[in-house]
């Protein structure tokens, strides 16, 4: 169990980081406020706690990483997360970009497709947030059961728009995912007007683990 204590640990390196991500554009005062109390080394192997406040995508279980502090934010930012959006997040992992939604008020449905890293996850979120649901799933096919949503956010590389996700997004909703081959991405902003028509644009070169599933990557 972490303590109080652990949560304040490492502040100073915090502040030094948004520093550094205000540098690259990242400006939305809520996201600034959450990137400054969320405690990143809490959701790292213990191994880096030294590394949790640099500006890195960090190794975690099974392969897989936590994204990099700006990658998190800048989603995050184009996603213009309001209190009270209903937030799909597609790749949980360590579960620190759900910290930050729910940190800025948004109520997050989170599904990982690995029982470990789903479980990691649950421990450290339910000890902070009520306002976190997770799922042990293949993403690609969503959460029907509490859809629609007014945002989407997918955390892993994508080979297509996913489209058949996006009939769980709101008329006026807005997703962001990276799309491309395994190797890099484009990352996509794309929105659905109040008629349901569905329009794209390009926000730059990422690199994302894979999204495996039944709309996603097939495994190896
Ligand atoms: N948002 C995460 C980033 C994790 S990396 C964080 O803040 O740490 C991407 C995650 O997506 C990995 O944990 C991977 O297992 C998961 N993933 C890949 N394909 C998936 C799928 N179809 N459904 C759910 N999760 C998936």
């Amino acid at each position: 169990m972490n303590t109080i204590k652990d949560t304040f640990k490492h502040q100073g390196q915090r502040r030094l980081l948004v520093k550094e991500l205000e540098n690259k554009k990242i400006k939305d005062p809520e996201l600034i406020r959450a990137l400054l109390k969320v405690p990143r080394h809490l959701f790292l192997p213990k191994d880096f706690e030294n590394k949790a406040y640099d500006d890195i995508a960090l190794p975690i279980d099974e392969d897989q990483t936590i994204s990099q502090p700006f990658t998190v934010a800048f989603q995050t930012q184009s996603l213009e997360i309001k209190p009270g959006d209903k937030v799909l997040e597609i790749g949980t992992g360590s579960g620190y970009q759900a910290a930050i939604l729910a940190e800025m008020g948004a109520l997050v449905y989170s599904i990982e497709r690995i029982p470990k890293l789903h479980l990691q996850a649950k421990k450290i979120l339910d000890q902070f947030y009520k306002n976190i649901h997770l799922l042990l799933s293949d993403g690609t096919l969503g959460w029907p059961e509490f859809a629609p949503y007014n945002k989407i956010i997918v955390t892993a590389a994508s080979p297509s728009l996913l489209e058949n996700l996006m009939t769980q997004l709101v008329p006026g909703g807005m997703a962001i995912l990276p799309v491309g081959d395994k190797k890099i991405q484009k990352m996509v902003l794309l929105k659905k007007s109040v008629d349901n028509k569905i329009s794209t644009v390009e926000l730059g070169d990422f690199r994302f683990v894979p999204l495996i599933g039944k709309n996603g990557w097939t495994e190896k």
